[in-house]
């Protein structure tokens, strides 16, 4: 079986990251008997200095034509400059996702059996941690209106929050689907006491219930959320939310796990998913072959998952990633005394090997 793969690795660590992505990807191919191919698409910075656009029309074309897109990362210092449109993540991130019309964000948070140390919480509150996080992402106070008025004494300013019935099921679906492969736990996440969506949020996500009866559903309120999150974070499985709460609360569960250069994202539509580590481009260690290339090698794990279906082969990547660190090998940091410290490259290397 072939799968196309559109490679764009951006700025910064974007390009030392994503090819041991895609070095790990070529040795699941390999192992399993899958042929993947990967064609490289300029996005961000690096595009709009060689095409004067952060989104060129043939990256675009490209990842309609792909069956999955691989991301690293883009923005930095550089563009800072330029006008919101023509700067890598405005003008890049935000439309691609929207050209791929992707709407459930998923950030698993995941504390590896060598890592429980790494947490800024005690590590028996973390040892273990396996949440994931789905984010709505084309709604909420994101995309409504928004107005600047002049008042006597200052300024007025309104944001509109807007939701349909449809774009909250869809998200609550795909949640539940996922959690029906997970533990079965659902806790949907809003400020049902306060805001009107979220009485309509409640409402829809109560009515999808009625079609995973084997998932148990519960409703929090996001502050309640945000405190658990924190105190007993192991209560949880699946957490769906709206878009600005799943920004924060996703934020949040990624810190529990103590390091950023660990954490992949999925993004998912009806068509191609998006996959990409959910740091930046870091462009204070760019170039020097120090960057943690974990989080874009799972986030590659999890493109085997939920764009290919390929679960074996997801694992296996999931598993050589544990056994590289359980063997004690370290990018610097997450480096700790008694450890074997490697280089990007060298960490790539390893987990394809075990693979
Ligand atoms: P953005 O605005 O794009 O989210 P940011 O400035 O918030 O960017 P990052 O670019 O992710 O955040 O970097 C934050 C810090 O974490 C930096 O000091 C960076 O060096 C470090 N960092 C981020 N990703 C990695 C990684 N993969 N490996 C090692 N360190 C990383
Ligand atoms: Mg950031």
């Amino acid at each position: 079986m072939r799968y196309k793969v559109a490679v764009l690795p951006g700025d910064g660590i974007g390009p030392e990251v994503t090819a041991q992505a895609t070095r790990v990807l070529a040795a699941a191919g390999r192992r399993f008997g899958y042929d993947f191919s990967f064609q490289e698409g300029l996005i961000g910075g690096a595009a709009y200095d060689a095409t004067g656009h952060p989104l060129p029309e043939d990256t675009l074309s490209l990842c309609r034509e792909s069956d999955a897109v691989l991301l690293g990362a883009v923005g930095g210092p550089r563009w800072d400059h330029l006008p919101v449109h023509l700067r890598p993540e405005a003008g890049a991130l935000l439309p691609l996702r929207k050209a791929l019309n992707v709407y459930a964000n998923l950030r698993p948070a995941r504390v590896f059996p060598a890592l429980a140390g790494a947490s800024t919480l005690k590590p028996e509150i973390v040892r273990g941690l396996d949440i994931l996080v789905v984010r709505e992402l084309t709604g909420g106070l994101y995309f409504g209106d928004k107005r600047r008025e002049d008042i006597p004494g200052g300024q007025r300013v309104v944001e509109t929050l807007v939701y349909t019935t449809e774009e909250i099921r869809r998200v609550a679906r795909r949640a539940f689907e996922l959690a029906r492969k997970r533990r079965k736990k659902l806790t949907s996440v809003d400020k049902a006491n306060v805001l009107e969506s979220s009485r309509l949020w409640r409402e829809v996500v109560t009515f999808c219930a009625g079609d995973y009866p084997d998932v148990m559903v519960n409703h929090m309120l996001v502050d309640n959320c945000a405190m658990q999150l924190v105190r007993n974070p192991k209560q949880f499985d699946v957490l769906l939310t709206e878009n600005l709460f799943g920004d924060i609360l996703s934020d949040q569960a990624a810190q529990l796990t103590g390091s950023l250069g660990m954490l992949p994202s999925a993004s998912l539509g009806d068509g191609v998913g998006l996959y990409e580590p959910i740091h930046g481009s870091a462009p204070d260690i760019a170039g020097r072959q120090i960057a943690n290339p974990i989080a874009a090698i799972l986030s590659g794990a999890l493109m085997l998952r939920y764009s290919f279906g390929l679960e074996e082969a997801a694992a296996a990547v999931e598993e050589a990633v544990t056994a590289v660190l359980d063997e004690g090998y370290r990018t610097p940091d997450i480096m700790e005394p008694g450890k074997t410290e490697v280089s990007t490259g060298e960490m790539g290397r390893l987990i394809a090997e075990r693979v």
